[in-house]
């Protein structure tokens, strides 16, 4: 019912001609696999010509972050407004942008405002700490990010939104969640978007896990119910990796 997601965020890695030329041997890798969405999101620099380089194809360009403001003495900041025409989707509220940067849930909250008034989809990043885990709290800290947003938009911004779930634990260490827990946290997502919004907009919304997905432990995930894709960050760096992962998320699909 809903198209999964692959997305690779690239974070600050590439050069322009590095991004360029994976995101070329990406498109061609997915190119016939029809039954799942792609995305990736290299640096801003390289925006453009990537966008470039994958217009025709069926592999999309995204953003990593932007401020909420249109424009303004923000330095070293980009606005909606610039990325207009260049992308079509903005990964907001990542762990690295909370925790090593110390964007509040309120920041990330405007931004999901501001994405969907200038047309963007946000590709809206949850997820708890290793501690919090620890102490049970994972539903209360997802629940919390959550509201912040939820409080903001509209049963149909709710039903076109791209939600990660990525517990900061797991990103970037080699350590993934396993099945059950990927699946009961994007569940208990998808629970909050019903309980706000309803069924039509919770059976819409598309909830990814991230975390330390390659291509040993992805299909055990991509299987699970409530699990509607990847947000990939080492893996989408080696092309072929990243072209598995797409189609190990294809080869899971249920047969019509
Ligand atoms: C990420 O950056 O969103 C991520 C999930 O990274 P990694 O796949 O490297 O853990």
């Amino acid at each position: 019912m809903r198209t999964p997601l692959v997305a690779g965020n690239w974070k600050m890695n590439t050069t322009i001609s590095g991004a360029v030329a994976l995101a070329g041997e990406v498109a061609a890798g997915v190119e016939h696999m029809a039954a799942v969405d792609v995305a990736v999101y290299p640096p801003f620099v390289a925006l453009q010509s990537v966008a470039r380089a994958l217009h025709g194809t069926r592999t999309s360009v995204g953003a990593q972050n932007m401020h909420f403001e249109e424009s303004g003495a923000f330095t070293g900041e980009v606005s909606p407004n610039m990325l207009d025409g260049v992308v079509a989707s903005v990964i907001l509220g990542h762990s690295e942008r909370r925790h090593i940067f110390g964007e509040p849930d309120e920041l990330v909250a405007r931004k999901v405002r501001s994405a969907f008034d200038h047309g963007l989809t946000p590709v809206f990043c949850v997820g708890e700490q290793l501690a919090e885990r620890e102490s049970g709290r994972t539903e209360e800290v997802v629940g919390r990010q959550v509201g912040f947003v939820v409080d903001q938009i509209s049963p149909a911004e709710a039903a076109r939104m791209i939600i990660a779930y990525e517990p900061v634990w797991a990103i970037g260490t080699g350590v993934n969640a396993t099945p059950d827990q990927a699946e009961d946290a994007c569940a208990f997502i998808r629970d909050l978007i019903d309980g706000s919004f309803g069924q039509e907009a919770a059976g819409r919304a598309r909830v990814l896990y991230g975390g330390s997905v390659n291509t040993g432990n992805w299909d055990d995930i991509t299987r699970r119910e409530n699990v509607d894709g990847a947000l990939v960050g080492g893996a989408s760096l080696d092309a072929p990796d990243f072209v598995r992962l797409v189609e190990i998320t294809r080869d899971a699909l249920p047969a019509d």
